[in-house]
């Protein structure tokens, strides 16, 4: 750590207290227990933090309701105005930011930094929209009347985030819902709570700096018991959760139960299809960065190649021998590819997902395992392994999130490709790899891919900000970041108007007084 400048990016992100009682950020109301904070990429523990009780739960949300009286007011482009600072304050700090995202998550240095670059863009991309947040006009079938809809602030967003991206999930959804003139509370994952702090320091100087209440963004810290506070708190009208299925499910019923919104962001189960005209090595790149980038724990990671059986081969030595050049080691090291998981539990599900496969009946043909020895001390950096498997398989059905990859063979045509790519419960990204024009059509057609995500030759993983980005079934069907995605963060009004000194009903319907 000492040798990356962990500790003067920690000053600079005013993380203070470090391995000492608590860090509690510029939130000033956590009371409750103490969680640690470790890193995944030597093991050393960085700081404790205090999580949020029930009781700074109540004045957290209280500082919350009374700042969005306030925030909402505030005519958008000058909400934008805001944002537009935020941006810059990143743009400031993105190398510390992107070393504490590499160091307490274990994405590479270059990964971390491009955490960083999609808050600084959807920053820009929300500046611009909050001149524009429009409703249309319609024409009145009544004399004399104008109708049209308008977007109104929504109140408080609860943001639940994964550990994977530990920064960049919060800032989609602030940067869109601050325009909005909502205001937020975050829950990051318990596992990258330093992260969630170093930001909320960001936001709350730049609220300082104009005199605006810190409560516009709010943080609360913990596990899930402090994620269940906002799903069942009627006060929130949104939720947005990132993370698993199985969490999803959980907090969909929650929300569902008060009828409240949610913005659902979970598990993927992505794939390539390689098909006989495509380009081998684009898709030797593409298919081993989206399946060993951020150690396979993206939600857009590379899960499944499908592949022609008339290139099968040539496609499994490509990307085998690709695999045999991949530098795994400490993440803020740029030598390295492969950086740790998260932490035991994760190299456990690995382990896992390896035995599972051939248990199933499949073959490891790239051998994984945990290393050891010097500079693997965490006891988190594993091989990345390679499968040939069968989409059936219950563990290939299954999200394993780590760097395990299953080769699948399909025959015949690409609707076969199709139905194995589609066959799984996941609708996030999906790729196909391909020079010829009409499967690639096929592909995006409406029998085509059934994903949130379907690219043609790129990989699954790697998103820009202009699109709307979420996935179908059991993914949630939540969108976020660029396209339309801001308007769920707020409440949509039909406006009647009638200039005239007449009261005709719609419908022609009479009522005489
Ligand atoms: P997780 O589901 O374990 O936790 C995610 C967050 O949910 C954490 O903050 C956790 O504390 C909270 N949480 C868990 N149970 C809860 C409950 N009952 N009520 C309220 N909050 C609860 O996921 P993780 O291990 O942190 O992240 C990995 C998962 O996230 C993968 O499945 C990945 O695909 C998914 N993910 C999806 C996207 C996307 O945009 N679709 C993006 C990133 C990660």
């Amino acid at each position: 750590a000492k040798e990356f400048g962990i500790q003067e990016a920690l000053t600079a992100l005013g993380i203070k207290d470090i391995n000492q009682g608590t860090s509690t950020g510029s939130n000033s109301f956590s009371s409750g227990e103490v969680i640690e904070s470790f890193s995944p990429v030597d093991g050393a523990l960085i700081a404790k933090v205090k999580t949020t009780s029930k009781a700074d739960y109540e004045k957290v949300m209280e500082t919350a309701t009374t700042a969005f009286k306030e925030w909402r007011t505030k005519p958008a482009p000058l909400r934008g105005e805001i944002v537009r600072q935020f941006g810059d304050k990143l743009r400031e700090l993105k190398e510390p930011l992107g070393k504490l995202v590499s160091y307490e998550m274990g994405k590479s240095y270059q990964e971390g930094l491009g955490e960083v670059q999609e808050m600084i863009d959807i920053c820009d991309f929300a500046v611009g929209l909050s001149r524009q947040l429009h409703g249309l006009t319609m024409h009145s079938e009544r004399p004399g009347h104008r109708m049209y809809e308008q977007y109104h602030p929504l109140g408080t967003v609860g943001i639940i985030s994964a550990f994977n991206f530990p920064v960049a999930v919060w800032a989609w959804n602030t940067a869109l819902a601050w325009i909005c003139g909502d205001v937020c509370i975050w829950k990051p994952s318990e596992k990258t709570p330093l992260c969630g702090i170093a930001c909320q320091n960001i936001a709350a100087a730049v609220f300082k700096e104009n005199n605006l209440p810190e409560g516009i963004s709010c943080l609360i810290n913990g596990d899930y018991k402090v994620g269940e506070l906002m799903t069942n708190d009627g006060r929130v009208p949104l939720i947005s959760a990132t993370g698993s299925i199985r969490m999803g499910k959980i907090v969909a019923q929650a929300v569902a139960a008060r009828l409240g919104k949610s913005l659902l962001e979970l598990g993927g189960n992505n794939a390539i299809i390689v098909t006989p005209d495509a380009d081998i090595k684009m898709t030797v790149i593409g298919a081993v960065f989206g399946a060993v980038g951020t150690a396979g724990q993206r939600c857009t990671s590379t899960r499944r190649l499908i592949i022609h059986e008339s290139i099968y081969d040539k496609v499994k030595e490509a990307v085998t021998t690709a695999y045999k050049q991949l530098r795994i080691g400490n993440p803020l090291d740029e030598k390295n590819h492969v950086g740790p998981l998260i932490d035991t539990d994760a190299v456990k599900n690995y382990h896992h997902a390896l035995k599972k496969v051939v248990e199933e009946g499949g073959k490891i043909i790239v051998d994984g395992g945990v290393l050891e020895g010097e500079g693997y001390e965490s006891g988190c950096y594993v091989k990345p392994a390679i499968a040939e498997a069968q989409n059936s398989y219950k563990i290939v059905q299954h999200e394993t999130f780590g760097p395990v990859l299953y080769l699948l063979k399909y025959s015949g045509d690409l609707e076969n490709a199709i139905a194995i790519q589609n066959g799984v419960v996941q609708g996030l990204s999906s790729a196909i790899m391909t020079n010829n024009l009409r499967e690639a059509e096929h592909f995006l057609s409406t029998y085509g891919s059934d994903c949130g995500i379907a690219n043609v030759n790129i990989g699954t993983s790697g998103a820009e900000i202009g699109g709307a980005f979420g996935g179908e079934k059991e993914t949630g069907g939540g969108r976020e970041s660029g396209s339309d995605a801001w308007k769920i963060y707020m409440r949509r009004q039909t406006n009647t108007i009638n200039y005239t000194t007449e009261l005709p009903l719609a419908q022609g319907i009479k009522f005489d007084l």
